[in-house]
């Protein structure tokens, strides 16, 4: 047999579909992230990173952000559109918009202000705090900055100053009520401003966000009341006002077809508005370009049947196929992507603490005389195992193994029989399951003892809080060691995480076809870390992250990869401390200290310790206060 090697391990966890060029196998086994696709002579190995960021004295788990990617993914969108107008002599031009929401972090928000400038990438904001954040952060007056979210008087206020200062704000109308309360506070603080309405389409989307479009979709306007709003602008002698139109159809759309007819019916609401008077100009397409978690190419949930060359394309076709007829202008094409834009740039890292397998035990080559009946019955079954019986050996394995237990909770059998009952049964299963694979289709339930027999892979996270999305909607993110994958993995497991809740796990990984029950995964080998990657995860998971079991914010390392191909560490966060989480949930440190510090004293009071005993204790309490919620060696 040939020897096994990186190149195989790519191949296993399908690195090379669904990096997008960013992250790739190298021949030492190590996952090298490179600041750019293509950019191999830069490559950084993550596990090097890793190391650097555990000498600097952060434990595991981190999340670890790369800012090139973030600076590559503006670029990507940007240029792809560009690209793409060039070539079908598009007249209009491209503007982005990034909504905070997606990743709310000032580091992450400022970075995309920065490096957006170029493009006069905008930002999107979807409440108050958003508006303020991004009121705050933004600089470009070229770029727009669009007002999302049912909006109150403070929110409506807001925009309009930053409209006065010359900022291309646009207050997009989501509920007709909007509109008096806008137009009222406009006459009162003399401003002009700029509006946008969001249109409610009658084009709904697969996935998990279908929700967000169609006519069911909370927010938007149906024809009806866009014709009442455009009759109140005129009345009020303010239609040139209206100059944008507006929709998010969902997020992480995996189907092109669903985002093509979602254009083409916003374009004949962009050429009625302007036969209206409405002196329209952007077209905002919202959210939806979907990211390729599990590289398949495919319209599954987890992928997109697209790429981002033919995104491009087929909006601007749509726009100017269906507005060319109209004999209207080309507008100004506004995107909202967020999910695509920073996905990439964040890897959550942990470390894995234990392994639990069902292994075969040692079967005594003889039962006890007194075994019961049924233990004798097992017995037989596994010695007459083979390749042809699998599927009845299975069925009696489980019925005895069962009634044994019931003879247990009936006093019938000893807890050493059952022991051996259960040892038996195991011994089977995975013997069944090295059979199974010599069988070419093997059905549904033998195929599922690789599941059965999956190892627990104990690891130092919380799915919680890291990955919400896994637990709440079963959104799959690739999972990958980051390091020794010149050797192949010969485990299967699956991924528990430390909080003691039974849906604190990953059981669901990418697959080419479909999805996949079980992670190939390396031996631990002792006295060494073993740590594994959850990439993809820049979009949506920080925010939307819980203190279940009070596991709190992860360290944040975010890195920049220089020109010479070396990298620094930009900036490090450190994850919450134990105190950090108790006042969340609205403890005072301090009080339970001190409340803790007389308990002790008390002890010592009764003779139960003695005064250097309490020092210890309660300095042994005090650390704990100010340490990480997560597992520290
Ligand atoms: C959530 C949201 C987005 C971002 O969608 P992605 O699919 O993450 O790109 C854009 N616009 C609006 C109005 C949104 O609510």
């Amino acid at each position: 047999m040939e020897r096994w090697n990186a190149g195989k391990s790519a191949d296993l966890y399908s690195i090379n579909e669904w990096s997008s060029g960013y992250f790739q196998v190298a021949g030492n086994g190590d996952v090298m992230v490179l600041p750019e696709p293509g950019a191999l002579g830069r490559a950084v190995s993550i596990a090097d990173v890793a190391e650097g960021i555990r000498a600097r004295g952060f434990d595991m788990p981190v999340l670890l952000r790369i800012d090139n990617i973030l600076d590559a993914q503006i670029r990507s969108i940007n240029e792809n559109f560009h690209a793409a107008m060039e070539e079908l002599g598009y007249n209009g031009r491209f503007m982005g918009a990034y909504p905070i929401k997606v990743n709310q972090q000032q580091q992450v928000v400022e970075k995309i202000a920065e490096y957006g400038s170029r493009y006069h990438h905008g930002l999107e904001a979807g409440s108050k705090a958003e508006l303020i954040a991004a009121m705050g952060t933004m600089l470009d007056q070229e770029a727009v900055l669009i007002c999302n979210g049912y909006k109150d008087e403070e929110f409506i206020d807001l925009g309009l100053y930053a409209t006065k200062m010359g900022f291309n704000c646009v207050l997009v109308v989501e509920l007709p009520d909007e509109l008096p309360l806008i137009l009222e506070r406009s006459k009162q603080l003399d401003a002009k401003p700029i509006l946008g309405i969001r249109i409610k389409l009658s084009t709904q989307a697969g996935g998990h966000w279908a929700d967000s479009g169609g006519e069911r979709s909370f927010f938007g306007l149906n024809t009806s009341q866009i014709i009442a709003a455009v009759d109140l602008l005129k009345e009020a002698d303010m239609l040139d006002c209206l100059q944008m139109v507006h929709y998010h159809l969902g997020s992480q759309i995996s189907n092109i077809r669903e985002i093509r007819t979602a254009v083409n019916e916003a374009c004949r609401v962009y050429a009625g508005l302007a036969r209206e008077g409405a002196q329209v100009e952007y077209l905002d397409l919202g959210g939806g370009l979907a990211v390729d978690y599990d590289g398949s190419q495919s319209n599954f949930l987890s992928s997109r049947n697209y790429t981002l060359k033919e995104y491009c394309t087929d909006i601007i076709e749509a726009v100017m196929t269906s507005l060319e007829e109209e004999g209207i202008a080309h507008p100004v094409i506004i995107t909202e992507s967020g999910r695509a834009l920073v996905a990439y740039s964040s890897v959550l890292l942990f470390n894995v603490l234990d392994v639990t397998r069902f292994q075969d035990t040692p079967i005594p080559e003889s039962l006890p005389e007194d075994s019961p009946s049924s233990i004798e019955y097992m017995f037989q079954a596994l010695k007459e195992l083979n390749i042809r019986n699998m599927q009845e050996v299975l069925n009696d394995v489980i019925f005895y193994r069962d009634e044994t237990r019931r003879l247990f909770d009936n006093g019938k059998v000893s807890l050493r029989q059952r022991s051996v009952s259960e040892q038996i049964f195991w011994t089977t299963i995975n013997e069944i399951n090295r059979l199974s694979k010599e069988l070419k289709n093997p059905g549904t339930e033998l195929s599922e003892l690789e599941r059965v027999l999956a190892d627990i892979y104990y690891c130092n996270f919380s799915v919680f809080q890291s990955l919400p999305d896994s637990w709440a909607i079963g959104q799959i993110f690739p999972v990958m060691p980051i390091h020794r994958l010149d050797e192949e993995p010969s485990r299967f497991g699956i991924l528990a995480d430390i909080t003691c809740d039974c849906d604190g796990k990953i059981d669901q990984f990418i697959d080419k076809r479909g999805t996949r029950r079980v992670l190939p995964l390396h031996e631990l080998r002792p006295y060494e870390e073993y740590i594994l990657g959850v990439f993809l995860v820049g979009a949506y998971q920080e925010t939307l992250g819980d203190l279940h079991n009070l596991l709190g914010d992860t360290n944040v390392v975010t890195i920049r990869i220089l020109e010479n191909g070396e990298y620094e560490f930009v900036s490090e966060q450190e994850g919450d401390t134990v105190a950090d989480v108790l006042a969340y949930v609205q403890y005072d440190p301090k009080r339970l200290f001190i409340s803790f510090r007389k308990s002790a004293e008390l002890a010592v009071r009764e003779g139960r310790i003695s005064p250097q005993e309490r020092r210890e204790i309660v300095a042994a309490y005090e650390a704990g206060l100010r340490g990480y919620t997560y597992f520290e060696r």
